[in-house]
């Protein structure tokens, strides 16, 4: 097997893969320059300068499972008809494929837009966290999770930070108002300064000019304005990409026999939801490359799992689980140290955000992936 990507969705590929096969020679090939690593801890504590540990395994952890990584090697293209990837150094055949190559940061579409710098990488993560060490004010573009959690990280740095993003609060648009409040209230705590309701016009070194006319100045400018899924090789290759990424059924296998894809570049059935669902998410990548790499060794699964995440903004770590689709109705219930905040639609649970309320979180799961009833005004 050969696995295109280093991510959760690559090695949990991998690593099941081998827990079938143990015989079947594996190869995991990257661009990336590190072996694999963590994605999460980037924006958080390695980004307040809590850890510089991000590894993902041991080097043992591979060689113990004879699985073969090569990083700094990207593919350029994969031959269908002869079962073939090739980068610059090398080709590897092979009899099953899995690709997993994951999402880049989508570039902030204004003038001198490269005067910002983004956040995906661990490279991204180290420049940002070198930059921050000689700069006291920081302009962070786009208030999603990653952009809301770089705020508060740089912010903890004792750096003085703005986010300025289009919503009058964070993710307003996709979770609704009561929990874009709740999250502008964790921003503010984190002491980040938030401006709703503007968005950057042109970029110059150090200066963000907003449409509303204002200028903010910054040491450092950092955009995080969502993300592009890596599908051109795979729309080269002639398979099936559908809203940007790779079509999958619930079992990860695309378009061609014997090649699979997983992770934030998949778009795959949930059997659940009865609809595919894209996601951006760690443990929804780890789920379908489990998923992808047991349907390469001859045991084909279904996804079915509803997606979710975690984000942590300074001290504050928010849960969501859900189809992260429209609901018609939400409402928040305050615990004091906590809230949760219920989304229905149809008369029917479709996702549950918590922040400080585990056993709401646990029974939230269940009644969305049964789509059970909300009881009344719990
Ligand atoms: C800063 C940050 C914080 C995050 N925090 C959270 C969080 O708190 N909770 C959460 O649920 N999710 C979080 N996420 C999202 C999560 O990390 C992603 O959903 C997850 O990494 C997706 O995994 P993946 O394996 O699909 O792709 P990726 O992790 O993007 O990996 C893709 C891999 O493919 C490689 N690649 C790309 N093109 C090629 C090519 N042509 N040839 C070879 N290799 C290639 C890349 O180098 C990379 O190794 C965060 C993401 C970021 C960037």
């Amino acid at each position: 097997m050969v696995v295109i990507g280093s991510g959760p969705a690559a090695v949990s590929a991998a690593e099941r893969f081998r827990q079938i096969d143990p015989h079947s020679p594996v190869t995991v090939v990257t661009a990336d320059a590190h072996p694999p690593y963590q994605r999460p801890p980037l924006s958080k504590d390695f980004l307040r300068g809590d850890t510089d540990s991000v590894r993902l395994h041991d080097p043992d952890w591979f060689t113990k499972r004879s699985i073969r990584v090569l990083t700094d090697s990207p593919v350029h293209d994969i031959d269908l008809a002869h079962s073939v990837v090739h980068c610059a150094a090398e080709d590897f055949a092979y009899q099953t494929l899995v690709i997993a190559s994951g999402a880049a940061p989508a570039p902030l579409p204004v003038p001198g837009s490269d005067n910002a710098m983004l956040l995906r990488s661990l490279e991204d993560a180290t420049r940002l966290r070198d930059q921050a060490r000689g700069a006291t004010t920081a302009v962070v573009i786009g208030a999603g999770f990653i952009g809301c959690e770089a705020a508060a990280s740089l912010a903890s740095r004792g750096l003085r930070v703005t986010v300025v993003a289009p919503e009058e609060s964070p993710q307003r648009g996709r979770l609704g108002e009561q929990a874009g409040k709740r999250i502008l209230q964790l921003l503010t705590d984190a002491g980040v300064h938030y401006i709703g309701g503007a968005e950057a016009h042109a970029l110059e070194s150090g200066v963000v000019h907003l449409d509303n006319g204002d200028t903010l100045r910054a040491d450092m400018i950092v955009a995080a304005t969502g993300i592009s899924p890596n599908n051109a090789l795979a729309e080269a290759a002639g398979l099936a990409v559908h809203e940007g990424r790779i079509t999958v059924g619930a079992d990860m296998a695309t378009t061609a026999a014997g090649v699979y894809a997983a992770g934030d570049v998949a778009l795959a059935d949930n059997a659940t939801a009865q609809r595919p669902v894209p996601t951006e998410h760690w443990q929804d990548a780890i789920d379908q490359g489990a998923l992808a790499g047991a349907a390469a060794a001859g045991q084909p699964g279904t996804w079915g799992a509803v997606p979710g995440f975690w984000t942590t903004i300074g001290e504050a770590t928010v849960k969501y689980s859900g189809w992260g689709g429209d609901f018609d109705n939400s409402y928040l219930i305050d615990h004091g140290d906590g809230f949760t905040v219920w989304y229905e639609a149809d008369g029917a649970a479709v996702g549950i955000l918590t922040h400080n309320a585990d056993t709401e979180y646990a029974l939230g799961q269940l009644l969305v992936a049964h789509r059970s009833r909300l009881p009344a005004r719990l």
